[in-house]
């Protein structure tokens, strides 16, 4: 089984796939057609998807969230310019960074992975990046971000601060998202995707929220009709059922507070986590460990922290497999 990539792994309920399905019939009747170069009704969903006053003229999306950060790399940064990130975290803002030419600057977290708003704003005011990404809760760390990072941050940097809430779902319902600090700060974006709360990560589907010219910005550098009239029509049909396509994230959410517990009764270092993945440490031989698993089944990843491993939340079944496997194999430190 795979565990090793963050996917939400419950398929899409029967009765949401059926109304996808019938949304991409209407859709290829005219697929003749290019699509809808503005994806105006998909913006006005997402709009009000996330909620809080925002518009269309503040959404953009992509086929991936990937994607919309290559856009907004694109966009503001390029040959001579530079991103920031802390490390760890996701390991395609580098890829992506210099992929337009800019050059990537590794910024440093405090001891277990945390980020206080005075180092953070105290990094981003020394390096003085264009870009600068706050992975909210982190990838691979599972770290929450509490918000005042973010306001601290926003007010340091001179460009623009991506703000990645690819897990907010797995989040405390009560926890706020930094959507909530858009209002006022014209160079803050929250990123967002259906790849993981949403079961949807074969669609292809992220999206953004940030000040109207921003998303201008982005109409600059994207290819016309970049998004396809069947992932349109998909995503639209998807978000109908919002509530639906979140039913799993509880389940999920439980799995992984149950990982994290046994893998502390087991012996190793559950590090908190806001996502549906899980960072362990006291892995005596991450290498030998992941064979072992790779060995009776189970896929985790190993991300390349000494004695650390990496495994995502899935369904109970798969949950208890991957414990059982772990209990089975002698690999603490
Ligand atoms: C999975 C992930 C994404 C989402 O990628 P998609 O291209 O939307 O599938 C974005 N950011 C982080 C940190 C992720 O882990």
């Amino acid at each position: 089984m795979a565990l090793n990539v963050n996917e939400n792994t419950h398929p899409v309920p029967e009765e949401v796939a059926d109304d996808i399905l019938d949304q991409i019939a209407r859709s290829l009747r005219d697929i003749n057609r290019y699509p809808d170069r503005e994806f105006t009704e998909l913006r006005e969903a997402f709009a009000g998807y996330l909620g809080g006053g925002l518009v269309r003229d503040q959404i953009w999306a992509a086929n991936g969230s990937n994607e919309v950060l290559q856009h907004l790399l694109m966009a503001f940064a390029g040959p001579g310019r530079t991103a920031m990130g802390f490390a760890p975290t996701y390991s395609m803002y580098p890829l992506l960074t210099r992929a337009t030419g800019a050059r990537w600057i590794d910024g440093v977290r405090e001891a277990g992975y945390g980020l206080s708003p005075e180092s953070a704003a105290a990094q981003v005011a020394d390096a003085d990046p264009d870009v600068v990404f706050l992975c909210a809760p982190n990838n691979p760390t599972g770290t929450p971000l509490p918000l005042d990072v973010v306001e601290a941050v926003a007010d340091a940097a001179h460009g623009i601060v991506i703000v990645d809430e690819a897990y907010v779902e797995f989040a405390p319902r009560e926890s706020p998202s930094a959507i909530t600090l858009l209002e006022g700060r014209e160079r803050l974006v929250v990123s967002r995707t259906m790849s993981k709360a949403f079961a949807f990560a074969g669609a292809r589907v992220g999206y953004l929220a940030a000040d109207p010219a921003v998303i201008d910005a982005l109409r600059l550098v994207r290819l016309p009709y970049h998004l396809g009239a069947l992932t349109q029509a998909a995503a639209l049909a998807a978000l109908r059922h919002a509530p639906t396509m979140l039913g799993m994230v509880d389940e999920i959410v439980a799995q992984r507070d149950r990982i994290s517990a046994t893998l502390e009764a087991l012996g190793y270092v559950a590090h908190p986590s806001w996502a549906n993945f899980v960072l362990f440490g006291g892995v005596d031989d991450p290498t030998a460990t992941w064979r072992a698993l790779y060995d009776r089944g189970v896929l985790i990843r190993d991300i390349g922290i000494p004695h650390h491993l990496r495994v995502t939340a899935g369904t109970e079944a798969e949950t208890t497999a991957f414990l059982e496997a772990l209990a089975s194999i002698d690999s603490q430190s």
